[in-house]
């Protein structure tokens, strides 16, 4: 970090919280698709997905529109049944649970850890009944779960288990990359994610069958053929076999894609960097900053979430919000927990203090800015701004 500290409250411009790096290859590139009288799903799309499966060193990959799509898909592939339980945590995204729940089964909440925020392999198999089909553990801020445990209880029980890669497309566990260890990883491009399209999403798989059902489900339940008719020559017949989703990947999007992930390692160093500078800087402050990465493991470097020390500060995570934005600095919030959101409340039944370590987090949790897109000077004002905010 090369850049001279300004003073505290000098910044000028707003810094957006997860504003992704886009450059001119990319500009190009959707100008290019817009140009050649192709803007759906084709050739860009499928040369995405063989890009992502060559990073990720799986054998198949779906593209689709969002994170979400590809969990939901994920999840349809289990051919779950009304009754069945998926096992997963309460500090995720709501589109997380959301999947579960429009894949017709329950969704089952186990705490997580403090320190690492994933959720609680001991957690787990304490909720698990007759009814567990899967589980879908959250590669949280980009750290990998504990997969040798989760992996042993998956298959000492027999469940499926789907990993939700949203943050963790780098992640890496004992040398195996994150969304290879289960059934299904799902990634997601969403703006504010370490690689994006704008929208987008994958599953990776090693079987190619559910890979086959996937692609089906993702387009209308329509046979495999439907993704290529429109650039077929003659027109070809489809079938329907399966009441399907409207899930596909566009060639716009695409055309971000296959340049973000020729990039994703020079986005992870330089993300890395800024997570050592803010180590460094912000130590010591009424607060804790993420636990260092586990030996064996390659953390993703996503989010960076520090835990406000409320008590000592005498202030609320809110008004610590409120104060960084005062000095133009944009936070973001991963996660309040969800057991605690109205809609999950009222159809789970849940209450606060079901979830203690969730409910820690939830009250203290805020998350600094991380992209690659930042500057040493961006990465410096965070810090005067931090250290200002949270002095007591
Ligand atoms: C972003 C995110 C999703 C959903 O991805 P979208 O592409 O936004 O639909 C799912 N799970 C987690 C943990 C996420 O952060």
């Amino acid at each position: 970090m090369k850049a001279p500290a300004r003073k505290a409250g000098t910044r000028k411009d707003f810094l957006v919280f997860g504003s992704p790096l886009i450059s001119e290859a990319e500009i190009q590139e959707v100008v290019k698709t817009l140009r050649s009288g192709w803007i759906g799903t084709g050739p860009k799309v499928k040369r995405f997905e063989d890009l992502v499966l060559a990073y990720k060193g799986s054998k198949h990959a779906v593209a689709v529109s969002s994170g979400s799509a590809a969990l939901h898909l994920a999840l349809m592939a289990l051919e779950l049944k009304p009754g069945d339980e998926v096992i997963t945590t309460p500090m995720t995204f709501c589109a997380t649970l959301n999947a579960i729940l429009h894949a017709g089964a329950k969704p089952v909440l186990a705490d997580c850890d403090r320190t690492t925020l994933n959720i609680d392999p001991a957690a787990i198999e304490r909720k698990i009944t007759r009814k567990t089909r899967a589980i879908l553990p959250v590669h949280f801020a980009g750290r990998p779960c504990d997969m040798d445990e989760l992996m042993s209880i998956a298959r000492r029980r027999k469940l499926a288990v789907v990993e939700d890669c949203a943050h963790a497309i780098e992640t890496e566990y004992h040398g195996r990359k994150a969304g290879t260890f289960g059934d299904f990883g799902a990634l997601s491009f969403y703006v504010t994610k370490n690689i994006t399209t704008a929208e987008g999403g994958m599953i990776i798989t090693d079987d190619g069958g559910n890979a086959d059902k996937i692609k089906m489900l993702a387009l209308h339940g329509m046979s495999k053929d439907a993704w290529r008719r429109f650039s077929d020559k003659f027109h070809k017949h489809y079938a329907v076999i399966y009441a399907g989703f409207k899930y596909n990947m566009t060639d716009i999007q695409a055309s971000l894609g296959i340049h973000q992930i020729r990039r994703i390692d020079r986005y992870w160093l330089r993300r890395q960097r800024l997570w050592r500078f803010y180590d460094e800087a912000l130590g010591g402050l009424p607060c804790t900053l993420p636990a260092p990465p586990e030996k064996a493991t390659r953390h993703g470097y996503h989010l960076y979430t520090v835990l406000a020390d409320t008590d000592r500060l005498g202030m609320t995570r809110d008004q610590v919000l409120r104060k960084l934005s005062e000095h133009k600095i944009g936070t973001g919030v991963h996660y309040r927990a969800l057991h605690l959101e109205p809609y999950y409340r009222k159809v789970l039944g849940h209450k606060p203090g079901d979830f203690p370590n969730a409910e820690y987090i939830s009250e203290r949790t805020f998350t600094l800015p991380l992209s690659a897109k930042l500057s040493d000077q961006d990465a410096y004002d965070v810090v005067t701004a931090a250290r200002a905010v949270l002095r007591r």
